[in-house]
């Protein structure tokens, strides 16, 4: 636990009880096995936050897509329906995005927690960044805002989901409950909204 983790510290942790403490040390859950781990720095395809927008929605488990930011479901969550918002841009750290950048996210984050709200009737939410692998940041060069849906007891279950690989199929039927609340939000927000006539 001392080192800034690895596959074998990552399969340690995940079986110990304190779940709240490896919340914000995704990398010890994420690359369990290494799996989809860029082995540079670099933007492309091998990085997963470049590459996820190029694929189809239901492929790359994307719940929506902005302008200059999308929404996409955690392949490795920590909680059921945990998003994360992501710039396109390859781009490490928050103080290097563009204003336009910062209020996407900004909005786009909001706009999670309402579809999940709708989905899955949270109780609370983490909201947060890791920055730099050594604050926990699995993909420390591409940027990513994690939105973890929580509710009361889920830590007594976490250790569970932690360790067991995820089934697809739960995720892929996750992805599409999520959307439609996102796409449904959405729709009553732009119905509602005040326009320059009023
Ligand atoms: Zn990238």
């Amino acid at each position: 636990m001392t080192s800034d983790g690895g596959a074998e510290d990552a399969a340690e942790l995940a079986g110990e009880a304190d779940s709240f403490g490896r919340l914000w040390t995704p990398h010890r859950l994420v690359y369990i096995k290494g799996e989809n781990k860029p082995g540079h720095d670099q933007a492309g395809t091998e990085c997963p936050f470049c590459f996820a927008p190029t694929r189809s929605d239901e492929a790359g488990l994307i719940i929506a897509r902005g302008e200059l930011v999308y929404s996409v479901l955690n392949l490795y969550p920590y909680n059921a329906g945990h998003l994360m918002t992501v710039p396109y841009r390859h781009v490490a750290d928050y103080d290097r995005l563009t204003a336009q950048e910062s209020a996407e996210l900004a909005d786009f984050t909001q706009r999670s927690m309402r579809a999940l709200r709708t989905a899955m009737t949270p109780h609370g939410f983490n909201i947060g960044l890791n920055q730099g692998a050594v604050a926990g940041a699995g993909i420390a060069a591409h940027l990513h805002q994690h939105v973890v849906p929580r509710w009361g007891g889920d830590t007594n279950f976490m250790p569970v989901v932690g360790h067991t690989r995820v089934l697809p199929q739960l995720l892929a039927d996750t992805r599409d409950v999520i959307a439609a609340a996102w796409a449904a939000e959405h729709a009553e927000s732009a119905r509602t909204a005040p326009t320059a006539e009023d």
